[in-house]
């Protein structure tokens, strides 16, 4: 008898009649020889009802109380779905995350799962019970046993963490939508399903906007191999496998505190080129790397900070043996590229051959600014200087001077508790059969950070980052400006971030008291933006890929204010106003649109 856990969203369970049914599936699913735990989310809407009647008692409501409140939602769902399963004669008993034994830390609101006691789980299943579970909940591990929540969506996590600690068979994610698709239906209707994608793609995907999975849920079967299914609650159809590598073993122990960092990459065989001052204005970049793909360079890292005045810089790094064709297509370029007729400043090309890229990964950073200041910390204190920093949700890279990258690579598997450094993943190892670009996503909830003139000098990352963390506010997209400008006789450069729309104003605050002590220059926030993102394993070692995606935006006169890329994303901050035209071409440049349309229940 083969265990499964299955999950049910919101809109699955929204109704009487849609409880019934979900009651019908998961009672065929026992009959057809299976032992079940049935994982809920509250009813329909009803958790943004519940914050809504928050928010019109307290603007901002304290973190106990919500959770208090919120948990509620769920609540009521186990114990409709139970009932219904006894009315069609299947044995079935509700609990709640902490009768089951979902033990989190005591973060309200976002707490993570430490472990999960499933003897009382296992005794209702030996009794042939359906065990109807509570999602998004748990308990404290304090003596106080406090209810907590996982955070928004986080019912996806309640699910992969009950299967990884039962070790089920597998964990089904029924959902109203047919599976996971190349984009969100709701804004791009001809989007498509896809048979399968890779945990590592749905991580980036999920975290940068992808709704329809938690990325926490994603992180967890990852790392403990869980076979992950995400299926319409509407249809017999197959829908989307989450495939992952097969994991090194791990304790249930501490299930989603457990170690944040994989491994420490490092990659000397990597060369710099920086264009300044080229116009901020759509269609440069796309012309840019357009020439540099039809040389058919590969490009790695590309970034594009925030802009002065009306120039832009943009840097990319390329392998050695190619860093001549790249260099010599971006010289002839930079005179083209003068920002107006009037500019006394001409677009300059800059080169460093004596750079190194080194690497933390992770799925375990997820959510956990800590990780990132750390090494920042760890690299300052070793007076490491940060020249470029790229960040993706499971990745962070910096580029470094080529001389100090046994010593950094030594300080961060010290930091991170490393055997040794390895190096990065090659286009070889990638399956051919992989697309370049697997699915696009928006997140319109970011809001955009610069702080302008900071020191140049090891430590600052480290400060800015580190202060971030310690107030719980995780950071996405770093960017450190390339062009250095002197004031009052200290180097500085900008550097830029993004962050999710509720955090912006305590950023602001937080770093406005730094900057008095590290006398930087001014911030400026920007809420009005959105972030559009392109994901596939594929685009390692395919040239081209941001080429294209940049020229779909150009197409469309869209303007790219930040560029960030990891080796499976690339990622463009644009005005929020263009970003559903900005996901729509860009989907479609990369013919991931499909004749039908996906229906959507409402
Ligand atoms: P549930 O309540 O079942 O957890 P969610 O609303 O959390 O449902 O997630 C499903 C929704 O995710 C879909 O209705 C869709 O609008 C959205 N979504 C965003 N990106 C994608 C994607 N790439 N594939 C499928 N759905 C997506
Ligand atoms: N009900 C919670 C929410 O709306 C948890 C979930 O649905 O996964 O965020
Ligand atoms: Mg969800």
């Amino acid at each position: 008898m083969a265990l499964v856990v299955q999950k049910y969203g919101g809109t699955s369970v929204g109704t009487v009649a849609r409880i019934k049914a979900v009651a019908q599936r998961v009672a065929k699913t026992v009959q057809q020889g299976n032992s079940l735990v049935v994982v809920v989310s509250a009813m329909g809407k009803s958790t943004d009802t519940l914050v809504g009647l928050a928010q019109e008692i307290s603007p901002n409501p304290c973190r106990r109380e919500m959770d208090m409140l919120l948990s509620t939602g769920e609540q009521v769902s186990i114990a409709l779905l139970s009932m219904a399963l006894q009315e069609l004669g299947q044995p079935a008993i509700s609990l709640t995350g902490a009768q089951v034994g979902i033990v989190t830390e005591a973060e309200h609101s976002r707490a993570r799962i430490l472990e999960i006691n499933t003897a009382r789980l296992k005794k209702h299943l030996d009794e042939g019970k359906v065990v109807v579970v509570a999602g998004f909940q748990g308990v404290s591990n304090g003596e106080e046993l406090e209810i907590t929540t996982l955070g928004r969506g986080g019912s996806d996590t309640s699910a992969v963490a009950l299967a990884a600690s039962l070790q089920a068979e597998r964990c089904e994610i029924y959902t109203d939508v047919p599976g996971i698709l190349t984009t969100d239906p709701r804004i791009v209707p001809e989007a498509q399903l896809m048979d399968e994608i890779t945990a590592d793609e749905m991580l980036e995907l999920a975290s940068l906007g992808a709704s329809v999975l938690h990325p926490r849920a994603v992180e967890i079967a990852r790392n403990f191999g869980i076979t992950l299914v995400v299926l319409s609650s509407w249809s017999d159809a197959p829908g989307t496998r989450v495939t992952s590598p097969s994991p090194k073993p791990r304790s249930l122990s501490g299930l989603e505190i457990a170690k944040a960092v994989d491994g420490v990459e490092i990659d000397t065989n990597q060369a710099k080129v920086a264009l300044l001052r080229i116009p901020d204005r759509p269609g440069v970049a796309a012309k840019l790397f357009g020439e540099i793909s039809r040389n058919n360079v590969d490009i790695d890292l590309i970034i594009q900070s925030v802009h002065e005045f009306n120039t832009n810089d943009i840097a990319f790094t390329v392998v050695e043996d190619v860093l001549n064709q790249a260099e010599a297509v971006s010289e002839a370029l930079a005179p083209s590229l003068r920002s107006q007729p009037t500019a006394t400043e001409e677009a300059e090309v800059i080169v460093d051959r004596q750079i190194a890229k080194v690497a933390i990964s992770g799925a375990g950073m997820i959510g956990r600014p800590g990780i990132a200041a750390k090494m920042f910390k760890t690299l300052a204190d070793a007076g490491v200087n940060i020249q470029m920093i790229s960040t993706s949700e499971v990745k962070v890279s910096c580029v470094i001077h080529q001389d100090e990258c046994d010593r950094a690579s030594q300080v961060l598997c010290e930091a991170f508790d490393i055997d040794s450094s390895s190096l990065p993943v090659s286009s070889a190892s990638i399956p051919s059969q992989v697309p370049p670009v697997r699915g696009v996503a928006l997140d319109r909830n970011q809001a955009r950070l610069a702080i302008l003139h900071v020191p140049d000098r090891p430590g600052m990352a480290a400060q800015i980052f580190g202060l971030l963390a310690e107030k719980n506010i995780s950071v996405d997209t770093i960017i450190q400006s390339q062009r250095c400008r002197v004031i009052n006789d200290i180097p500085t450069r900008d550097i830029a971030f993004t962050v999710a729309q509720g955090d912006a104003e305590i950023a602001r605050n937080a770093i406005s008291e730094l900057a008095k002590t590290i006398n930087c220059g001014e911030i400026i926030v920007d809420t009005a933006i959105a972030k559009v993102s392109i994901v596939g394993a594929g685009m390692i070692g395919c040239p081209g890929i941001a080429a294209k995606f940049f020229s779909a935006l150009a197409k469309e006169n869209i303007n790219i204010q930040m560029i960030t890329t990891s080796e499976i994303k690339i990622s463009c901050v644009v005005a929020e106003t263009e970003g559903v035209k900005a996901l729509t071409v860009v989907h479609q440049a990369f013919d991931l649109a499909g004749k039908d349309k996906i229906h959507v229940p409402a």
